[in-house]
C-alpha cells in the first residue's frame, strides 16, 4: 500500500475510478469491496487482514497455491536476466524452453507454439490460423466455424462470435461473423441418452451437408465452464473429432479452462485420446501467476503458412508482450511442479472428497444439479423467482472466509489443484450451510 494510503481511501478510489469486469457498476457500491493485499497458499488476504480461501483459483488460474516458492524464485531469477524482450525478430531463452516443454507434454502432432497473452487471444489466433490455412490450401470457401450452444471462448470479437452465451454476446451481434451452432449434450435438459443422440445427429447432419464450407469446429473439451460447468458425456469429443477427420474440418480444442490438470489429466483431450489440429491454452499455464497463452498447431497446419515473403503466406498476428520471458519462466516452473509434486496424482483424493461432500448437497431441495469433472464443479440452484440465490450464497460464503463466484444459477467451485482433503470437506459443507442460510432468508 502506498504511504499514507488508508483502507477508506482505497474504497473511495475503487468506487470512483475502477471499472470492474463483468460487473454492474451501479450496484457495485452496495457492498464493501474486498481489497486483496497479499496471499498465502490457498488463501487471499485483504487489506484488513481477513483471510479467504481462493475457491475459484483467482478465476480458474491458480494451480499450486499462491506464493509458491518455486514459481516465485523462477520469476525472480528471470527478472535478474531480463523482464521483457520481443519475439518479433528475436528469440528468447524462456520462450524456446517452454515451447519445447509444451510440445513434449501436449497431444502428439502439436509441434508449433504461437504465444499470446490471454485465453481470448489464444482463441483469436486459432480462428485466424484456421481461416488463413484453408485460403492458403486453395480452399477459400472453407471459412465457416462450428461452435456449441452456450460456448464461451473469450471476449475479443472473434472469440465472441464463436461464443454462444446470449447474456454476454447478443449485444455485439451486428459486429460478429456468423457461426454454425450445434446443441450441447452438456445442457441439463439433454442429460439423457436421447439428448446425446440428438446432439450427435445434428452435428453429423451439419457436417454432411456443409463440410465444403466449414473451416473448423471449436469446442471446450469435456466441460463447458462458463455455461455453468456443463459436463459432456463420454464419447462426445471422440465423435466430433471423428466427424472433423471424416469431413476434412479442423478441430480446435479450447483448453483455456480445462487445461493444466483441471479435469484430472494435464489436458482434457487426453481422456479421449483426441488429437486436435489447434489447441488453445492460457489460465493455468503459468500456475496462475502471469498472463500468458499459447495456440499449439500441427506441422500440417504450420506448413501451409510457409512460402517466400512475396507469397504473403505469413501469419500477420502478434501481441506486444507475446512470449513474455517472466511469464514463460513462471510457466516452466509450474510445469516442473506438476512433475516434482505429482500434482495430478495428489489431487485425486481431493476430487473424491468433493464428490463425497456433494452427496448431501445434491439431496437438498434447493439444488437442481451438482456437476463435477476433476476440480471443475458447479452446484445449480433452483431459483424460480429469479432472486439471484447463487450470488447470495457466494456472498454468505464470503463471510465464512470462502471466495466463490456464481454463474447465473450455478455456484462455481474451482479450487487450486493442491487443495487438501480437509479443505474440500469444509468447502462442500459450507456451501450446503450457505444454501440453507440463504433460503431461510439470512445472509
Ligand atoms: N476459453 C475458455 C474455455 C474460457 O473459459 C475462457 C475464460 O474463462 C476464455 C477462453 C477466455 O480467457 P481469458 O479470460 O483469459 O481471455
Amino acid at each position: 500500500m502506498g504511504e499514507g494510503v488508508t483502507h477508506q481511501m482505497l474504497v473511495d478510489w475503487d468506487l470512483r475510478h475502477v471499472w470492474h469486469p463483468f460487473t454492474q457498476m451501479q450496484s457495485w457500491p452496495d457492498d464493501q469491496p474486498v481489497i486483496i493485499q497479499s496471499a498465502e497458499g490457498h488463501y487471499l488476504i485483504d487489506d484488513l487482514g481477513r483471510r479467504y480461501f481462493d475457491g475459484v483459483s483467482s478465476l480458474w488460474v491458480n494451480v499450486h497455491g499462491h506464493r509458491k516458492k518455486e514459481i516465485d524464485d523462477a520469476i525472480r531469477a528471470q527478472l535478474n536476466q531480463v523482464a521483457h524482450s520481443t519475439l518479433l525478430g528475436l528469440a528468447s531463452i524462456p520462450s524456446i524452453e517452454l515451447a519445447h516443454r509444451l510440445v513434449s507434454l501436449s497431444p502428439e502432432g502439436l509441434n508449433r507454439v504461437f504465444y499470446s497473452d490471454s485465453g481470448s487471444t489464444a482463441v483469436e489466433v486459432a480462428l485466424k490460423i484456421a481461416f488463413q490455412y484453408w485460403k492458403q490450401k486453395g480452399r477459400p470457401e472453407k471459412r465457416e466455424f462450428v461452435a456449441l450452444q452456450e460456448a464461451y471462448h473469450g471476449d475479443t470479437l472473434g472469440a465472441v462470435s464463436a461464443g454462444g452465451i446470449d447474456l454476454f454476446h447478443n449485444i455485439f451481434h451486428p459486429l460478429l461473423f456468423p457461426v454454425r451452432r450445434i446443441p450441447s449434450p452438456g445442457a441439463p435438459a439433454r442429460a439423457t441418452a436421447e439428448g446425446f443422440a440428438h446432439c450427435l445427429e445434428t452435428a453429423e447432419q451439419l457436417f454432411e451437408k456443409e463440410h465444403a464450407r466449414l473451416a473448423a469446429l471449436i469446442i471446450e473439451p469435456l466441460v463447458q465452464g462458463a455455461a455453468g460447468i456443463w459436463v459432456h458425456p463420454p464419447g462426445y469429443l471422440t465423435a466430433l473429432s471423428e466427424l472433423c477427420r471424416r469431413y476434412d474440418v479442423l478441430l480446435i480444442c479450447d483448453e483455456v479452462a480445462t487445461g493444466f490438470g483441471r479435469t484430472g489429466s494435464l489436458f482434457a483431450v487426453e481422456q479421449e485420446d483426441v488429437r486436435p489440429d489447434l489447441l488453445c491454452i492460457a489460465k493455468g499455464l503459468t500456475g496462475g501467476y502471469l498472463p500468458l497463452a499459447a495456440t499449439l498447431a500441427t506441422d500440417s497446419v504450420f506448413s501451409a503458412f510457409l512460402g517466400s515473403v512475396d507469397e504473403k503466406k505469413t501469419f500477420f498476428h502478434g501481441h506486444t508482450y507475446t512470449g513474455n520471458p517472466l511469464a514463460c519462466a513462471a510457466a516452466l516452473a509450474n510445469l516442473a511442479l506438476f512433475e516434482s509434486e505429482q500434482t495430478l496424482k495428489r489431487m485425486k483424493p481431493t476430487v473424491e472428497a468433493f464428490k463425497d461432500g456433494w452427496i448431501k448437497v445434491r439431496q437438498m431441495k434447493q439444488v437442481s444439479d451438482v456437476r463435477q469433472r476433476g476440480l471443475m464443479m458447479g452446484i445449480e440452484l433452483k431459483d424460480p423467482a429469479g432472486k439471484r440465490l447463487a450470488f447470495q450464497v457466494c456472498q454468505a460464503l464470503r463471510d465464512e472466509g470462502i471466495l466463490l463466484r456464481p454463474l447465473g444459477n450455478v455456484v462455481v467451485v474451482m479450487p487450486p489443484l493442491s487443495t487438501r482433503i480437509e479443505e474440500a470437506q469444509w468447502i462442500a459443507s459450507s456451501v450446503g450451510q450457505a444454501i440453507e442460510k440463504v433460503s431461510r432468508g439470512e445472509k
